[in-house]
C-alpha cells in the first residue's frame, strides 16, 4: 500500500526519497548517511574505519576546499 500524501516532517526510516544527498567514504565507499538535498550531491568524507583513517592521515589530508 502506498500511500500519496508524504507530509515532510512526518519521517519513516524507509521514505528516503527526498535525501538526494549522500554522504560516503572517498575510501571504503561506504554510505555514511543520506542528507535531505535539492538535487544529487555527494559529499566524501573519512569514514571511522582504522583503514580509512591511516588512509587519510597518509595522503596528507587532501581536504582543502575553498
Ligand atoms: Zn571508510
Amino acid at each position: 500500500m502506498r500511500h500519496a500524501n508524504t507530509e515532510l516532517g512526518h519521517y519513516s526510516a524507509e521514505n528516503t526519497a527526498n535525501d538526494l544527498g549522500i554522504v560516503i567514504c572517498k575510501f571504503c565507499s561506504q554510505i555514511i548517511a543520506t542528507l535531505p538535498t535539492n538535487g544529487y550531491k555527494k559529499f566524501y568524507i573519512v569514514c571511522d574505519h582504522e583503514q580509512c583513517v591511516s588512509s587519510n592521515e597518509t595522503q596528507g589530508g587532501n581536504e582543502n576546499e575553498c
